[in-house]
């Protein structure tokens, strides 16, 4: 079975969104591409840190999902990562209210030994400072190494995030993040900047209306499922991440053809992740869901015409 190394934030998350507000819930956007990898069956490791409040039970919860997590160290004298969000009323925009690094600001991670392998790398979002340590503690270039990452990154830390990025096949982020890093408007003009500072693919993620995936003069669009049931986004992005390293990692082939499917895998589990607050609906989604979607994404976006 192929292997997927997972790096990211595994949190507790403080959400408001116009329906309602959560106190401390599990979040993080490790754990959203872990739940989310689950879904294809792949050996899924995560390379995190928590505190010493974070419950034994919420590992345990992705252990029986088969996502390891022998890679996420445990500072009992430390604090979890919080992340405290409030969103707009149109759901699509956001303004992060604090960001506590905690365990992460002094965070040196250490790959396990049976993931020193994994041919396929999620650098999910996280200090770029942690990403390229885990890129340089893996024993051979994976085949593939997919970034996502989000201004807060781009603000604090931006030459480690540039070096992050050289060595990367795919980035992930969202339309607004895709103009801060490249200084261009036009998203066409911004994939062109990003495609040059190193990841030959760039998927540009925007919210309920899609995400479009660039490559050399191609580019493919994936919309995002029109759901009467919108709750809270947080997760999206990773869970799209998730759905897409995912696919990759089970099928084994990073053609252009195969990461449009790994699109739309990522833009149909991201639709369930927005029903209900943080991580519950991903907690507790079935194959035959995964599945009926799966077909109404072909049937939205399928059509005839002749061309003359
Ligand atoms: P998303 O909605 O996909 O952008 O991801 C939201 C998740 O990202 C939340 O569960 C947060 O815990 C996590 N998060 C928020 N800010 C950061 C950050 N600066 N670095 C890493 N993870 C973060």
């Amino acid at each position: 079975m192929s292997k997927l190394l997972i790096v990211g934030t595994v949190a507790f998350d403080a959400i408001e969104t116009p329906f309602g507000s959560t106190d401390k819930i599990l979040g993080g956007a490790a754990t959203y591409i872990g739940l989310s990898a689950a879904h294809f069956g792949v050996d899924a490791g995560i390379v995190s840190v928590v505190g010493g409040d974070f419950p034994d039970t919420y590992l345990k919860d992705l252990n029986e999902r088969k996502v390891n997590t022998d890679g996420i160290a445990i500072i009992p004298s430390g604090k979890t990562f919080f992340w405290k969000g409030k969103y707009h009323n149109d759901l699509n925009s956001r303004d992060t209210l604090a960001t506590e690094l905690n365990v992460l600001a002094d965070f040196n991670p250490v790959v396990p030994e049976a993931y020193k392998e994994a041919e396929f790398l999620m650098l999910g979002n996280l200090d770029p400072a942690v990403q390229l340590s885990v890129i340089e503690q893996m024993k051979k270039r994976p085949k593939l190494v997919v970034l996502d990452t989000m201004n807060f990154w781009m603000d604090t830390t931006w030459d480690t995030l540039l070096e992050v990025i050289e060595k990367t096949d795919v980035i992930t982020i969202n339309d607004e993040e895709a103009r801060q890093l490249s200084g261009e408007y036009s998203l066409v003009r911004a994939a062109r900047k990003i495609q040059a500072m190193g990841p030959a693919y760039v998927v540009i993620k925007k919210g309920e209306h899609g995400a479009l995936l660039f490559h050399q003069n191609e580019v493919f669009f994936a919309p995002a499922l029109p759901l009467e049931e919108v709750f809270d986004p947080t997760g999206a992005g990773d869970t799209f991440a998730g759905g897409f390293i995912g696919h990759l990692t089970k099928t084994q082939d990073i053609s252009f053809d195969n990461m449009k499917r790994a699109v739309i895998a990522g833009a149909n589990l991201a639709s369930f992740c927005v029903e209900k607050f943080g991580t519950t609906r991903m907690e507790t989604l079935s194959p035959g869901e995964v599945q009926d979607r799966l077909l109404q994404f072909k049937l939205l976006t399928q059509f005839d015409i002749e061309l003359h």
